[in-house]
């Protein structure tokens, strides 16, 4: 199935202390799939962040103090009321960040898995105490940070919002979401849901725009955390500058996903696994594939890989790029490659556009053969459905290369070997590390975080890390009387 186009152009306000509020200025937003526009998203600055500050910090006192149990259970209603619009859902995801339809669903729900993590902490985060001298308790309990800020990317208009504001509003925080600018309509559905589910005012607030936005809500006194969701470079300063203020942050950044392709690879698993990872979200997803290490002889597994990508039909296999400037990039990617000896093996530039959608942003999947490590395309993140085959001769050289990138996102191996499998995942630099899986997105409760420039801060952004980012410890220590043995705590 394609997607829909929607009737009406959408107002992407933002939404503060309970109803949308217009703004001074907007900008348009362009569907990838039509080149048409489908909504309006509010430019907001210094103004518009306050306004939401103050909602939130007048919120959070009564929010703190609301019990995780009753929390949970508009949590509980959010999941029910997305669950009933999911269809809907998917299609305004996919319209506005063009992915194909089966894949905005997975996403939505993806992002509900980790509202299911959320819903498992008023069973399973219930502090802890001991007596730690005679008659002396130590006990600690999992307190909010206060007003919290999350900033997103373009590429999963709905899920990476959902790695961060189930959590933090459950541990009792008050989040103020700025989506990227690019897909600001789903999350103008799910503020409409978060509020039908019976979030106060105040509690989840949608600030849009851009640049603008982020730094006044990062650069805000009240504002305690910033999550942060993006490309290296923008993930990077944004870390500095919050931290510099003193905050806690966590910048997840681009990505450069290394798959090792060795000769005793099963065939099928590895065609399909490779090919799914490049051209999965058109490639604009940072767990893709992007550098193919085929190590010794594999070119049987290399003519399949390019057999399948070049009959993947634009539309129903694979969507659409976010907009023209970076459908230029991934264009300038590519020419660069050819122009240094490297061999275009499958050339998405002659791909058809899905009939009745010729005026979107479309390009097919690109193989780029015998690259070598220092060309372009084997070092920068394309974000677009390239993969680039570098060959070495044998599993160390792929193992330095995959040490010497500068992301570590993913890394990823095909092997029917156990030893190899073993070698990979302990010697290998990256945080997420898979074996015969393309997209080793670890599920709920593994939590989901790279290494090197592809994660700014500590913890990881889901999973049991991510409690210790959106909540503080506090730790309680008691006697009630004369302690009876003599320690330094008498
Ligand atoms: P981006 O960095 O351009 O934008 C991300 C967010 O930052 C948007 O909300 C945008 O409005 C804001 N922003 C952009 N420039 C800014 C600036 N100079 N100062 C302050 N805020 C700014 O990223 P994108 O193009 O929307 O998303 C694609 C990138 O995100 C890719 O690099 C991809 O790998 C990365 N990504 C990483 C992960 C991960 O988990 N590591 C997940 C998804 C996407």
């Amino acid at each position: 199935m394609l997607v829909e186009r929607l009737k009406t152009v959408r107002d992407c306000d933002n939404f503060v202390n309970g109803v949308f509020v217009k703004a001074k200025q907007y900008s348009d937003v362009v569907s990838p799939w039509t080149g048409e526009i489908i909504g309006r998203v509010a430019v907001s600055g210094r103004e518009d962040v306050q306004g939401a500050v103050t909602a939130a910090t007048k919120a959070f006192p009564t929010w703190r103090a609301t019990p995780i149990k009753e929390r949970t259970t508009k949590l509980f209603k959010f999941r029910e009321l997305v669950l009933e619009k999911l269809d809907f859902l998917a299609n305004v995801a996919a319209l506005e960040a063009g992915k194909t339809f089966a894949e905005a669903k997975a996403g939505i729900l993806k992002g509900l898995e980790v509202s299911e993590f959320a819903l498992s902490l008023q069973n399973m985060d219930s502090g802890g105490a001991m007596e730690v001298s005679r008659g002396v308790t130590c006990e600690y309990r999992r307190e909010p940070l206060g007003v919290v800020t999350g900033i997103a990317p373009f590429n999963f208009p709905a899920m990476v919002p959902m790695w961060m504001y189930p959590i933090a509003v459950t541990l009792g925080n008050c989040f103020i979401l700025k989506p990227s600018e690019k897909v600001p309509l789903t999350s103008q559905w799910m503020a409409e849901l978060m509020h039908a589910a019976g979030f106060p005012a105040g509690v989840f607030q949608l600030v849009n725009g851009g640049r603008d936005a982020v730094e006044c809500l990062i650069d805000h006194p009240d504002v305690k955390a910033v999550g942060f969701v993006g490309s290296t470079p923008v993930a990077k300063a944004l870390y500095a500058r919050a931290t510099s203020h003193g905050k806690r942050a966590l910048c997840l950044g681009g990505a450069k996903n290394h798959l090792l392709v060795v000769p005793d690879a099963d065939e099928k698993i590895t065609v399909r696994g490779v090919v799914d990872s490049f051209t999965g979200c058109a490639g604009q997803r940072c767990m893709a594939a992007s550098l193919m290490l085929a190590v010794g002889s594999v070119d049987h597994i290399i003519n399949k890989i390019a057999q399948t990508a070049s009959s993947l039909e634009l539309g129903s296999q694979m969507g659409a790029i976010i907009d023209n400037s970076a459908l230029a990039r991934i264009h300038t990617a590519i020419a660069d490659a050819e122009k240094h000896g490297a061999k275009i093996l499958v050339d998405g530039r002659k791909a058809n556009p899905p009939k009745g959608f010729e005026k979107g942003c479309w390009i097919g999947p690109t193989i780029i053969d015998r690259a070598t490590p220092d060309m372009q395309c084997a070092q920068m993140e394309i974000f677009g459905p390239v993969i680039t085959i570098v060959r070495v001769n044998n599993l160390s050289e792929a193992m330095a290369l995959e040490a010497k990138s500068p992301f570590g996102n993913a890394t990823s191996v095909f092997t029917t070997n156990g030893a190899v499998a073993r070698f990979v995942a302990d010697h290998a630099t990256n945080g997420m590390i898979g074996v015969n899986i393309g997209v080793p997105v670890p599920r709920e409760p593994f939590s989901f975080g790279g290494s090197k420039e592809s994660k700014f801060g500590t913890c990881d952004i889901t999973g049991e890390s991510s409690l210790e980012f959106w909540s503080q410890r506090k730790k309680i220590t008691m006697k009630w009387a004369e302690q009876s043995d003599a320690t330094w705590m008498s």
